[in-house]
């Protein structure tokens, strides 16, 4: 046996999970997915952290990126993943930065300050990265970059209006770009959340797909965690913790109860073919990481998993549009 496969009794994630509203599936045939339910069903593509790597995506309504577009924020980084998203065939393509992707974080200056730690002399021009990822092309690749900002788009012509909002921060780590620090500052950038369909951040919420490997430590952040019962988004997609890719389901309290009430812990997690009602306030929860870490990062023969390749597949999840 390879010496960092997992145990043949480690348990296994689900691959798929399905309530009356939503079905997510998290390892498919990448040549033929299962189709969505019916029409009036809007498929999602989730992915993050692909760090300019191109991975197999599955066809889609609207492809969501949790940042992370690139391995380390470099002209010719950007090029290669706008190049590739550029021709994916989705019509609406919603992308945030991640803590990778250096010069998008201009805020007090971040990047003129830093940039020689990962850049040296080369520092990158932060106008041409942002004409890659904001410019014409982008935009008529249906390319929509959000920064703490809010869109509302029609996934499909006629179709239903949905609304995203998007946030690249994650809580402080060896001062990489959008980081801040835990508590006040953190729960202000939270607060300035507003409530939409589809939530992007590249950090998870604190116990939800958050456990790293080493130190088997939660590091998501407590205050997005604390916001979420006011925002019930029906998806919220992250990335940053690579080794927690996965979903869940969860169904909120019903209205009436008391108001900030915690949210479920996972062993309240819907399970494929639980009973919920279809009236019922959830959300799916998806770490969407590409980047194959961890254990499950290793092929039971023997080998490392690709960028992409299940367990690490994007996620497809599958709203029924009138819930
Ligand atoms: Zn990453």
């Amino acid at each position: 046996m390879p010496a960092h496969s997992p145990p043949d009794d480690a348990p296994r994630p689900p691959r798929s999970l399905r309530s009356p509203t939503a079905v997510v599936h998290l390892e498919y045939d990448s040549t033929s997915p299962p189709p969505p339910p019916s029409p009036e069903w809007t498929r999602f593509v989730c992915i993050s952290d692909t760090h300019s790597r191109m991975v197999h995506v599955p066809p889609g309504d609207v492809l969501l990126h949790s940042g992370d577009l690139t391995a380390m924020g470099t002209y010719a980084d950007f090029q290669r993943t706008m190049d590739w998203l550029c021709d994916l065939p989705h019509r609406t393509k919603i992308i945030i930065a991640g803590n990778h992707d250096l010069p998008l974080d201009y805020h007090d200056d971040w990047y003129v300050k830093n940039y020689d730690r990962w850049h040296g002399v080369s520092k990158q021009s932060i106008g041409l990265i942002q004409d890659l990822i904001q410019g014409r092309r982008a935009a008529k690749s249906g390319i929509v970059y959000l920064e703490d900002d809010h869109y509302e788009f029609c996934a499909k012509p006629d179709g239903r209006k949905w609304t995203v909002y998007g946030s690249p921060w994650s809580p402080y780590f060896h001062n990489w770009a959008f980081n801040y620090q835990r508590g006040e500052e953190a729960e202000k950038l939270m607060a300035a959340v507003p409530k939409t369909d589809i939530l992007l951040t590249h950090t998870p919420p604190h116990d939800i797909l958050d456990k790293t490997t080493v130190g088997n430590e939660h590091v998501g952040c407590e205050a997005l965690a604390a916001r979420l019962p006011a925002l019930r988004p029906r998806l919220h997609v992250f990335g940053h913790i690579h080794e927690d890719h996965g979903a869940v389901l969860r169904e909120w309290p019903a209205p009436g109860s008391p108001s900030g009430a915690p949210l479920p812990d996972e062993g309240d997690a819907v399970a494929a073919g639980a009973a919920s009602s279809r009236d019922a306030e959830q959300t799916v929860f998806v770490n969407a990481a590409n980047w194959p870490m961890g254990p499950r990062a290793c092929r039971p023969g023997g080998g490392r998993v690709q960028f992409g390749e299940a367990p690490f597949q994007p996620v497809i999840v599958d709203l029924l549009d009138d819930a």
